[in-house]
């Protein structure tokens, strides 16, 4: 069998270790798991009665066109339909943008601390991914993308990708800022600036980005959303593209005509609707937040202030062997080896509860394992 070499070398994404695996290997009867930045609160209501009411037409394809879908986004979002498509997740358009806008041996231009989806989909179609790295701030390395994109001895990168707030650093780029950005990128030719923004309805700061705004006035720049997070759908898969329409165009003819379910095509409009839950969802995800900080200080580890669901800590400490004893104990974390963040954990904010219950296993587990010399 003969596969490319950058399918050969490609390490496949590895997602957080699931609670029933973690149960049957650890032989645990409960699991917290705070791996994934998954929401805590459970479905919406209004959601799963969308669901059980589409239940008995499943028989059917799915609306290739998306119609109820792309006109509940739309409202949401505040963006004409034209310059909308979806995906099975945002990590498929992902994909997808790669696919259709560089051909192998092209490259894109990323931080090595961001979403590492963006690396592993180039590789996969033997695309070349430029990384360049954050300061201690963990946050997106403006200057030097500006730097090596101005550089004429560099290669033209075809797509720029920034996720703010970033994951797995929970980061952010405020909007003063990410506009001059813009205003410097937005004229290189056959550039597009992909800006995912995951985590964005959990902004709390004052100069918080509105993406489906800039979008008109950056012609080259394009938006991606995702119904994981705030709105819980995580297992259905849906994410939202927002872009001029040319680049809309381009991504439905290579998309899968049914690449989103029936039932996730009747859950995301119910969700976004569904007002009392995204409230909730934000409330639970700020108080969490705030424990964390408190917490992670007490316990004298560093942290990043996040402006996602989840926060970025330094244990300062063999992390294999500190997440090791933190699944013992029935607690799952995230390791970030990949990201070159070689002792630091990812810690999404379950409900209060679940919260405690990892902090709890945290501090016995920092008693347990010694802190490395040269920290
Ligand atoms: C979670 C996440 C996504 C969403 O992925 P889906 O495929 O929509 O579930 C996208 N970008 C970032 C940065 C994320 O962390």
């Amino acid at each position: 069998m003969k596969v490319s070499s950058d399918i050969a070398s490609l390490k496949p994404y590895v997602p957080g270790k699931s609670i029933q695996e973690t149960m049957r290997e650890y032989n645990l009867d409960s699991v917290v798991k705070l791996a994934s930045n998954e929401n805590p609160l459970g479905l919406s209501s209004m959601a799963l009665k969308a669901i059980i009411e589409a239940l008995p037409e499943l028989h059917r394809y799915p609306d290739a066109s998306f119609a109820e879908l792309k006109q509940a986004m739309s409202e949401y979002y505040e963006v004409e339909p034209k310059y909308m498509s979806f995906g099975n997740g945002s990590n498929e358009l992902i994909d997808l943008l790669i696919r259709v806008f560089c051909e192998p041996g092209d490259c894109i231009l990323t931080s090595e601390k961001a979403f590492i989806a963006y690396k592993i989909c180039a590789k996969a179609a033997s695309v070349k991914t430029f990384e360049l790295p954050m300061g201690e701030d963990l946050k997106f390395p403006l200057q030097s993308l500006v730097e090596f994109l101005k550089n004429p001895n560099n290669p033209k990168p075809k797509l720029l990708f920034i996720a703010n707030p970033n994951n797995p650093t929970g980061t952010y780029i405020g909007h003063k800022e990410l506009k001059s950005f813009l205003d410097e990128v937005s004229n290189i030719p056959d550039l597009l600036v992909v800006l995912d923004e995951a985590y964005c309805e959990f902004v709390r700061e004052d100069e918080a980005v509105d993406g489906a705004k800039l979008f008109k006035e950056y012609k080259n720049l394009v938006l991606l959303r995702t119904l994981s997070k705030v709105f819980g759908l995580a297992g259905l898969r849906v994410g939202t593209l927002i872009a001029q329409p040319e680049v809309v165009d381009y991504i439905n003819r290579v998309r899968n005509p049914f690449n989103v379910n029936s039932l996730a095509q009747v859950a995301a409009p119910a969700a976004v609707k569904d007002k009392s839950y995204i409230q909730k969802a934000q409330e639970v995800n700020w108080k969490g937040l705030d424990y964390f900080y408190k917490e992670l200080e007490r316990l004298g580890l560093p942290y990043w202030k996040s402006q996602a669901n989840f926060v970025l800590f330094d244990t300062q400490r063999d992390v294999m062997a500190c997440n090791e004893a933190l699944l013992t104990k029935g607690v799952i974390m995230r390791p970030l080896l990949g990201y070159g963040l070689k002792t630091h954990l990812r810690l999404s904010v379950g409900l209060m509860k679940e919260n405690q219950v990892a902090i709890k296993a945290l501090e016995e587990v920092l008693k347990e394992q010694k802190p490395l010399e040269n920290k």
